[in-house]
């Protein structure tokens, strides 16, 4: 893993938090995304060398929904950037960290990606993503 990729946040309302996260940063977010196989809708923010991606629920069986019913709204996961992310899934599983998906899917922003349990890493959810060439 070179560096985290984006940070990922829940949000209820991905309009209302677009002014909010506008007015936070100073700049608005440069993109809209759909990614119906994960049932989301997400924008994201650059912020310098950063990038902030919201996520809100696309429907009632969305993730994000059940997320935010047990959480609320806040951070979500962390974002790793990977060169090869096949290498990194059997890398990972050697290491007995669990893979929610070992087939990458793809993600926002012309990504693979998956998703390590929470369980495995101390709460946090981890997605690593390669960009598609
Ligand atoms: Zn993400």
């Amino acid at each position: 893993m070179h560096k985290i990729e984006h940070i990922g946040i829940a949000v209820k309302s991905l309009e209302s938090s677009n002014d909010l996260f506008a007015k936070l940063f100073g700049e608005s977010h440069y993109k809209l995304e759909k990614v119906a196989s994960e049932g989301v809708n997400t924008s994201f923010f650059q912020v310098g060398p950063n990038k902030i991606e919201l996520l809100e629920a696309s429907g009632p069986d969305s993730p994000i929904a059940k997320f935010l019913e047990k959480r609320g709204e806040g951070i979500h996961h962390i974002a790793f950037d990977v060169e090869d992310i096949h290498a990194e899934i059997a890398r990972l599983k050697e290491e007995e960290f669990i893979i929610i998906n070992e087939t990458p899917r793809k993600g926002a922003d012309n990504k693979l990606v998956c998703f390590l349990h929470p369980k495995t890493t101390n709460g946090v959810l981890i997605e690593l993503c390669q960009e598609i060439r």
